[in-house]
């Protein structure tokens, strides 16, 4: 008897877990064998794609981790997550996760859940070697930004800070770079880490002004919808703080950047 009633909660359970709800559109990350996630394609240190499929960088590696962790032996296949594209690639489900310098807004969390954050940048300024007139955030009034559609930066400027900026578009934050070697623009502002990478790979160019003014608390980004892949990412991430994965790869991609790396724990937002 008692063995009955145990299975029959068992089938519940596995019907909840399957979501026999709305189109089976409730279902986890959790356990899938095939898990596909999102990265960026062109910040060196947080995601490069090198060919088609293979990709690396810091958010590359924290992916595979935890991966390895929520969906053990899953095949893993990472695609590319501009930053207009995060939000639609995840209410889609075209992507089960995606860890792709991803900062947790409240916008943002009316469209998808977060886990995390996995680490918490802050947004600098990166100039020309020989820019003199730039030495923090109010000192870009007037001056041309890169300005990335779906990225947050350009708003904190702008919009969260009040400067008033001339707005130059760029496709991405390695276009924005190349505009700002080539003098379309004189400043590109956006996270220190993506800075610190572009940095380190163009040797002499240009220089990070060091006047961080934001926390951008790094999520993991999921389906709003999953809680439970959330709730395990979590677990990931606490555990991967615990046995100094992250640390070593904050380490093994920003070491002799100049970057002062945090290695503590961020305290976790709340899946929901
Ligand atoms: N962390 C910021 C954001 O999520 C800037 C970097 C990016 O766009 O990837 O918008």
């Amino acid at each position: 008897m008692r063995a009955r009633i145990a299975l029959a909660m068992l089938a519940v359970l596995a019907l909840t877990a399957a979501g026999c709800g709305a189109g089976g559109d409730e279902s986890s990350i959790v356990g899938k064998d095939t898990l596909v996630i999102g990265v960026k394609p062109d910040q060196p240190g947080l995601g490069v794609k090198k060919r088609e499929g293979v990709y690396e960088g810091f958010d590359v590696d924290v992916a595979k981790a935890i991966a390895a962790r929520v969906a053990k032996g899953a095949t893993v296949r990472f695609v590319d997550a501009p930053s207009a594209k995060r939000e639609s690639l995840l209410e889609s489900r075209q992507v089960d996760f995606i860890v792709a310098s991803y900062s947790i807004t409240p916008e943002r969390k009316t469209k998808v859940a977060f886990a995390g954050p996995y680490y918490v940048a802050h947004q600098d300024i990166l100039v020309r070697r020989d820019e003199t007139g730039i030495r923090n955030v109010r000192d870009l009034r007037g001056r041309s930004l890169c300005k990335v559609a779906g990225s947050t930066s350009w708003r904190r400027v702008q919009e969260e800070r009040g400067v008033p900026v001339r707005l130059v578009d760029g496709e991405s934050y390695s276009d924005c770079i190349a505009k700002l070697r080539n003098g379309q623009v004189d400043a590109v502002s956006t996270d220190d880490l993506i800075l610190a990478g572009f940095a380190a790979e163009q040797g002499n160019a240009f220089k990070i002004v060091n006047a961080r003014f934001t926390d951008e608390r790094y999520g993991i980004g999921i389906h709003k919808s999953d809680i439970e892949g959330c709730e395990a990412i979590n677990k990931a991430i606490t555990a991967l703080y615990q046995d100094g994965t992250i640390p070593k790869l904050l380490k093994k991609w920003f070491d002799g950047t100049g970057l002062e790396l945090t290695d503590t724990v961020p305290q976790f937002e709340g899946c929901d």
